[in-house]
């Protein structure tokens, strides 16, 4: 518990109406998009960088945890005070300070809410690349410390391929600053890198210089229904293996599509097993050859149809669709959480297989969605805390889908990050004296571990 005249301090530095203790908002602050909650001892809403500064130096020099926040969406209990402290809310620093056309890159305060930023940069015909489901909530601060990803990370990339400089204040007060608005930058260790996909346990995120591209001149999406899973998998490891590289390449299977069946009057096919979401861009030549060829190739691998929207509103109802799949799920069972397993694609097929496997083997209600292109699996479960015989029975799925996936050469975590949910699965991927590197990091920047304490190392 805080001491009075330790909040009266915070207090002083923010002023009286952004320091929070009353119930219900440390009730606010107890829970993000993952299961468990903690309540913090308190709630800060800095201005700037100026007060983030002045107040790391008292937390530090009082060794008070502080867990920064965006607008907590994470799904891997990444905001919430596992071990108490003090929650640091950045949604105050929510200005797009510039967008450069110039130089191909926007400047924005880390509050910002991503689908803001694609706005703003809209209207100079560019784009962030990264589009997490989530946009409309979440913020490029939450973006750039989770490495967040979305359906177009396939050709676009996630946060740290669009990232060129970081403004960070660090634990002992001090601010750095990382990169710059040059594309090429060798100086030093690449810190912007390291800091993005921290997971808030290194500094605190102030400034971000994000690289912007341009918007494609034209876009297409296509709705391939399969009777078999299987065939999916293997129809998007062909797709990229013939070097295509659509936009997004979206895999959802019967379970879900029965869940968001007729969502905005949406029909899938009734035959589907599972259906393939894909969206290419460029120029229309390479659209039409992209087209043909992609078509093609899902008819090879026993496809029942491909269909393409036929209007933009057409193609956003399907992506609709896609983005309704969580909500839809949370009306079928009391506790539903997606997973991040990501493989090769190549292995795609095969962690696909596992899963029916383990599925029928266990038997849970599991669908799989996935960024399939890029071999980013999101199983989306559905089950019954107060049911203990299958709680017990999921933690031993999702242990083994780890194995398997760390087996086929891949990792746990895609785009969600590791938090509270996977730290105990982190010694599966990484051995112990890569650990131990990752331990030493951590202290060379936050010497008395006050940073998100208790995360995933
Ligand atoms: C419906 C739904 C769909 C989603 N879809 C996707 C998706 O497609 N792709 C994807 O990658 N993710 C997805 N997510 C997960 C989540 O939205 C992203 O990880 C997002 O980047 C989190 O942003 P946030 O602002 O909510 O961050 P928060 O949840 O508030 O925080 C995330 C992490 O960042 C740290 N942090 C936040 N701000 C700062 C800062 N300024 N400085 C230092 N550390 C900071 C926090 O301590 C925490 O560790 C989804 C979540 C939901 C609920």
């Amino acid at each position: 518990v805080l001491k009075a005249e330790i909040a009266a301090e915070f207090r002083s530095l923010v002023g009286e109406d952004w320091f929070l203790t009353a119930p219900e908002d440390l009730a606010t602050y107890s829970y993000d998009a993952f299961i468990k909650e903690f309540q913090p001892d308190a709630v800060i809403l800095p201005a700037d960088r100026a007060e983030i500064s002045k107040m790391m130096r008292v937390a530090s020099r009082e060794k008070i945890n502080i867990i920064p926040r965006g607008a907590g969406t994470n799904l891997c209990g990444n905001t919430v005070a596992r071990q108490g402290g003090i929650v640091l809310d950045l949604n105050r620093l929510n200005k797009i300070i510039e967008i450069d056309t110039a130089n191909l890159c926007a400047v924005v305060q880390p509050g910002v809410i991503n689908a803001d930023l694609q706005k703003a940069a809209a209207q100079f015909g560019l784009m962030f690349g990264p589009d997490p489901a989530s946009m409309m909530a979440c913020t490029i601060g939450g973006n750039v410390a989770l490495n967040a990803g979305g359906p177009r990370a396939l050709k676009y990339g996630v946060t740290r391929d669009n990232l060129l400089g970081l403004e960070v204040v660090l634990t002992s007060g001090d601010i750095i600053r990382t990169g710059g608005k040059t594309i090429k930058n060798v100086t030093g260790y690449d810190l912007t890198r390291l800091l993005c996909g921290s997971e808030g346990t290194l500094g605190i995120i102030t400034e971000i210089i994000a690289k912007l591209v341009a918007v494609p001149p034209q876009r297409k999406t296509f709705l391939a229904s399969f009777a078999s899973l299987y065939d999916v998998a293997r129809s998007v490891s062909s797709i990229i293996g013939s070097a295509i590289i659509p936009a997004a390449l979206e895999l959802m299977e019967k379970v879900l599509i029965d869940l968001v069946k007729n969502y905005a009057g949406l029909i899938f096919p009734e035959d589907a097993e599972a259906v393939l979401l894909i969206e290419i861009d460029g120029d229309e030549d390479s659209i039409q050859s992209m087209s043909h060829r992609i078509t093609e190739i899902c008819f090879e691998e026993n496809a029942l149809r491909v269909d393409s929207a036929s209007t933009p509103k057409e193609a956003e109802r399907l992506w609709q669709a896609r983005r309704a799949v969580g909500p839809a799920a949370r009306m079928a069972r009391p506790l539903v959480f997606s997973e991040d397993a990501t493989v090769p694609v190549s292995k795609l097929p095969d962690i696909i297989q596992k899963i029916a496997e383990l599925r029928q083997k266990h038997r849970l209600m599991v669908g799989v969605l996935a960024h399939a292109g890029d071999g980013n699996l999101h199983p989306i479960f559905m089950a019954d805390m107060n049911d203990t015989d299958e709680m017990e029975r999921l933690e031993q799925f999702i242990q083994e889908m780890y194995e398997a996936t760390i087996a086929m050469g891949g990792t746990l975590s895609g785009e969600h990050g590791i938090g509270i949910a996977k730290a105990k699965y982190m010694p599966l991927e990484y051995n112990a004296a890569a650990i131990e590197i990752m331990r030493g990091i951590k202290k060379v920047f936050d010497p008395h571990n006050i940073l998100n304490p208790g995360s995933f190392l």
